[in-house]
């Protein structure tokens, strides 16, 4: 679903990264982890057009990914993100800010975005909050607010980065659980997280990113139990 093929980017001098290979397949989800400055956040944001590459290509169901204009604001309802810092529409209620992208990117009419709003709230489990503005809400509870909003534009894969680096440890695992269960529902997923927990748990494949490189690659089990580099296994001493 989405191929990174040969992708390099550099910051100046800076090398961020290196000839980076990834074939994302529909339904599957992938974890990818390594140490600060590896270019984890980079290789999400060239994904959603955030970031330029310098060469190399990425595809999304076939299709290079568009370079500007309605396209890519279609790529990025496609292809939804999840950040660190929520992001939401500060001046606009939950409500809004999981209707508005249906409304002006999809063109859906407001009332059949307004249910479909309220049914993902539901399903994140704050239905009841929906008139709230983000800041009367917990973290855990605004990040599940951008779950629901990225879900809203029937996403074909959704990046997470860090989704719950910004929480207080007791928020964590009610955002984990409903990414926990979009992944055992099918979606396409590429999270980058610390989480091993949930990386055991939910992810399909764990790649393992430094310096710019995807090092290895593996399914959680075989990962976890054996890393093959000297990198992921120091990374892996040092956070377990
Ligand atoms: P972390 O775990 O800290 O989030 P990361 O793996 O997400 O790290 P990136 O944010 O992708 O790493 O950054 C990779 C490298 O690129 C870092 O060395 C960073 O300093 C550099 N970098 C990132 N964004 C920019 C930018 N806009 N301009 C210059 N350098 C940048
Ligand atoms: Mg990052």
């Amino acid at each position: 679903l989405i191929v990174l093929d040969q992708v390099n980017k550099r910051y100046g001098e800076h090398h961020v990264l290196r000839d980076v290979n990834l074939n994302v397949r529909q339904g599957e989800v992938v974890v990818i982890i390594g140490p600060s400055g590896a270019g984890k956040s980079t290789l999400c944001r060239a994904i959603n057009r955030l970031e330029t590459i310098d060469s190399g290509t990425i595809t999304l169901d076939g299709t290079p990914l568009p370079a500007e204009g309605k396209a890519l604001a279609k790529l990025r309802a496609e292809v939804g993100m999840v950040f660190q810092s929520f992001n939401l529409f500060a001046h606009k209620t939950v409500l809004d800010n999981v209707v508005l992208g249906q409304v002006h990117v999809l063109k859906r009419p407001k009332a059949e975005a307004v249910r479909k709003a309220q049914e993902l709230l539901d399903r994140v489990g704050i239905g009841g909050q929906a008139a709230k503005f983000p800041a009367q809400l917990s973290g855990g509870q605004q990040q599940r607010v951008a779950i629901a909003r990225a879900l809203a534009m029937d996403p074909k894969a959704i990046l997470f980065d860090e989704p719950t680096s910004a929480l207080d440890p007791e928020m964590v695992n009610e955002v984990l659980d409903v990414m926990t269960s979009l992944a055992r529902e099918g979606m396409t997923m590429v999270v980058v997280t610390h989480e091993m927990g949930f990386a055991r748990r939910a992810a399909d494949r764990v790649v393992f990113m430094a310096e710019g490189e995807i090092v290895e690659q593996n399914t959680p089990d075989a990962f976890f139990g054996a890393p093959n580099s000297e990198r992921a296994q120091s990374f892996l001493a040092k956070i377990l």
